[in-house]
């Protein structure tokens, strides 16, 4: 799809750079949202399950500072200093009460969302949680990034902002990337400067806006090849070509069904979650393949959710199967002290703030061609 447009500058901006990753310890995020975000959580769930495969499992919501009784059961969330009342959609209740009780809440202190005038957050499954070392990419989806009811103000603000960036030229412009880099400290404190694109946070490099507003349409594709990291000896072979064909076969499947329902999604992202520790993803391969070989086909490496692929190659079978999202897997064999099992790719749709069911008005052709050409971005790099 060529989505390139005459109208598209590619000039740079400067604007303060506040990083859009954030650190979670936990299997949970809580994420101050608005009444819409809730609303389309709860009518995916409800009316489109087939589009909420690709979003973070919805646990419920909170309402931040309001209740004295379920502050009993929940360690507070701390970060706005209020109680936690959680209020459970009903289908989820027993999920949602096993989560409050069991788990970890994450700290969210590190998201540095927009900041919200509602107490109103949404507890959502953390799609980081199963990896050691997350490397994350947060890709803002679209050229238009306003929904209908934004002011006029608004819209020429982000029209701006689109225009000036790959948003306009490619439906997508990197809104965030953060990848596990122990050794990169002195490298990257070494061209501080003004207007850094990165930083360097627990051994992870972190790149910010500024990072994403200034790749072109030449140089973008350079961001997932980051992402993926330098290949390592660690790696067996055909592992990353393995993974980028997942990353394609998920985005396409994404493609698929958005194409036909009726949805506007504004501002939403890509979010794409790879192993950063080789070590860690050589376990996860391993792991996968001998669950493979016990043959347990009902049981084995779940295929659910995220369609991971399975191929000819004895690795990338792997590679999927490590891929794959195999949360039903967690809760069939809790008989021993139970590792949490590992993954090294997920792939998901976030941030849906401006996103709503539209009946009659046709696909998301805003949204599908920044999909699309993620899938085009993907095809650019190299695996050898
Ligand atoms: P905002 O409206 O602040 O942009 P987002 O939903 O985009 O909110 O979340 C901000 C950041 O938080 C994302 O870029 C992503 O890194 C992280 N994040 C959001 N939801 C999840 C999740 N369910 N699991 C893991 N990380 C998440
Ligand atoms: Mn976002």
């Amino acid at each position: 799809t060529s989505m390139h447009s005459a109208s598209c500058a590619q000039n740079n901006t400067n604007s303060s750079s506040a990083g859009m990753l954030s650190d979670f310890s936990g299997d949970l995020v809580i994420k101050p949202c608005t009444a819409a975000e809730i609303a389309f959580y709860e009518a995916s769930n409800s009316s489109h399950s087939d589009f909420a495969r690709f979003m973070p499992t919805y646990m419920g919501t909170l309402q931040l500072g309001k209740s004295e009784q379920l502050q009993k059961i929940v360690e507070p969330a701390n970060t706005n200093g209020g109680a936690a009342a959680i209020v459970l959609p009903e289908a989820d209740a027993d999920t949602a009460v096993r989560a409050k009780t069991d788990d970890k809440i994450a700290d969210t202190s590190h998201i540095k969302g927009n900041r919200l005038d509602t107490d109103l957050a949404i507890v959502l499954e953390n799609v980081t949680a199963e990896f050691k070392r997350p490397n994350i990419i947060d890709i803002k989806l679209g050229k238009r990034l306003w929904a209908d009811d934004a002011p006029p103000a608004k819209r020429t603000k982000l029209d701006r902002a689109a225009e000036e960036t790959t948003s306009c030229s490619l439906g997508l412009r990197v809104a965030g990337m953060r990848i596990w880099a122990p050794e990169a400290e002195r490298k990257i404190s070494a061209k501080n400067g003004q207007q850094q694109e990165e930083s360097y946070e627990n051994g992870y490099r972190v790149f910010n806006k500024l990072y994403g507003r200034r790749r072109t349409v030449e140089n973008v594709h350079e961001a997932f090849e980051t992402l993926l990291g330098p290949p390592s000896d660690l790696d067996p072979e055909g592992l990353r070509e393995g993974v980028l064909r997942d990353i394609k076969d998920t985005v396409g499947n994404m493609v698929e069904t958005i194409s036909g329902q009726e949805s506007r999604m504004y501002s939403s992202s890509l979010l794409i979650v790879y192993e950063g520790d080789a070590q860690a993803r050589r376990e996860a391969v391993e792991d996968a393949l001998g669950q493979a070989q016990q043959g347990d086909g009902s049981n084995g490496v779940g295929t659910d959710g995220l369609e991971a692929r399975v191929g000819e190659d004895g690795e990338e079978d792997a590679a999927a199967a490590a891929a794959a999202d195999d949360d039903e897997d967690d809760e069939d064999d809790d008989d021993e002290e139970e590792e949490p099992s590992k993954k090294i790719l997920d792939v998901r749709l976030i941030d849906f703030a401006h996103a709503q069911w539209t009946p009659g008005e046709g696909p998301d052709e805003n949204l599908l061609a920044g999909l699309q050409n993620v899938v085009m971005m993907l095809d650019k790099i190299t695996t050898a």
